[in-house]
């Protein structure tokens, strides 16, 4: 079974490899910063909490992000695997899924990092631009969609997301070294951890880790 979390600094490329991996084998593709945007959107009352923080580059707390992740997971399409991307980002966030998912049937089965040196995460997050619809990731440089401001994928327009500038970006990277990064160690004793270097380029390290999948999918 396939149940994947994808970790990653911002701007590592998680949400890319996410795409490609969900439409590689079918699985339903959890991102809780897309689940929070969307919250946002709608205005819903965890959206009305989130906004601010999100905006100023900080963790939305614990409780209603672990909320959040056991409604969707405890889902139908769940069933035969899923990707999460983006969560867990705390320790407390990972043990709760450590009691989560077996109770559901639907323990972690792997555990696959991406890393880029820090130059590059800024060079990165500058110039993104993503589809709102449908959550696929541009770069204004190296990564143009076939037409300027659309989406290749749906269509839609593209925006700047309003957490990628230099401040907030500042306060992403803090917080993914002081919370997220404790994570590796944590994943590394339960013999779980696959680590990527994300400096390959987008098509060999998207093919590393079909293999990765393919292999751990049988
Ligand atoms: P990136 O990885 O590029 O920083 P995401 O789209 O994964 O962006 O997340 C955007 C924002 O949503 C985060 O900076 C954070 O504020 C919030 N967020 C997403 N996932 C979590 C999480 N697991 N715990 C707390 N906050 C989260
Ligand atoms: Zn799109």
């Amino acid at each position: 079974m396939l149940n994947i979390i994808l970790m990653g600094p911002p701007g590592a490329g998680k949400g890319t490899q996410a795409t490609a991996i969900v439409d590689a084998f079918h699985l339903p593709h959890i991102s809780t910063g897309d689940m929070f945007r969307e919250a946002i959107a709608q205005g819903t009352p965890v959206g009305l909490k989130a906004k601010e923080i999100i905006a100023a580059g900080n963790l939305v707390p614990d409780e209603i992000t672990i909320e959040l992740v056991k409604e969707r997971l405890s889902r139908p399409d769940c069933e035969h695997g899923y990707l999460l991307d983006g969560f867990p980002r705390t320790i407390p966030q990972a043990e709760a899924l450590d009691k989560l998912g077996p109770e559901i049937g639907r323990p972690v089965s792997l555990v696959i990092d991406i890393t880029v040196p820090e130059e590059e995460l800024i060079r990165r997050i500058a110039g993104r631009r993503v589809c709102p619809s449908c959550g696929a990731s541009y770069h204004v440089d190296s990564m143009k969609p076939a037409v300027e401001g659309i989406c290749d994928r749906c269509g839609h327009e593209l925006i700047q997301r309003k957490d990628d500038n230099a401040e907030s970006f500042a306060v992403r990277l803090q917080n993914y070294y002081a919370s997220t990064q404790p994570l590796v160690d944590y994943y590394k004793e339960q013999g779980l951890y696959h680590c990527f270097d994300g400096m390959v380029g987008k098509a060999n390290l998207e093919k590393a880790i079909n293999a990765l999948l393919e292999e751990q999918g049988q």
